[in-house]
């Protein structure tokens, strides 16, 4: 990856702060059919497929 390439990528902290504020405390149904509640430290992990369309699914059904 070039230097300008690079730059182009935001920090971590900033991915976290964007799901932190827009999903704190929040429960959902995930594509999978599992559920979902943000910040609860017994929640589901959850895992994100990139691509056009989102899939999100919890970290079991993501093997
Ligand atoms: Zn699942």
């Amino acid at each position: 990856m070039t230097k300008e390439e690079k730059e182009r990528y935001e920090e971590p902290e900033l991915l976290r702060d964007i799901l932190q504020r827009t999903l704190a405390g929040k429960k959902f149904r995930l594509d999978c059919g599992h559920y979902v509640t943000w910040n609860h430290h017994l929640g589901n992990d959850v895992t994100i497929r990139n691509g056009n369309k989102l899939r999100i699914v919890c970290s079991l059904c993501s093997y």
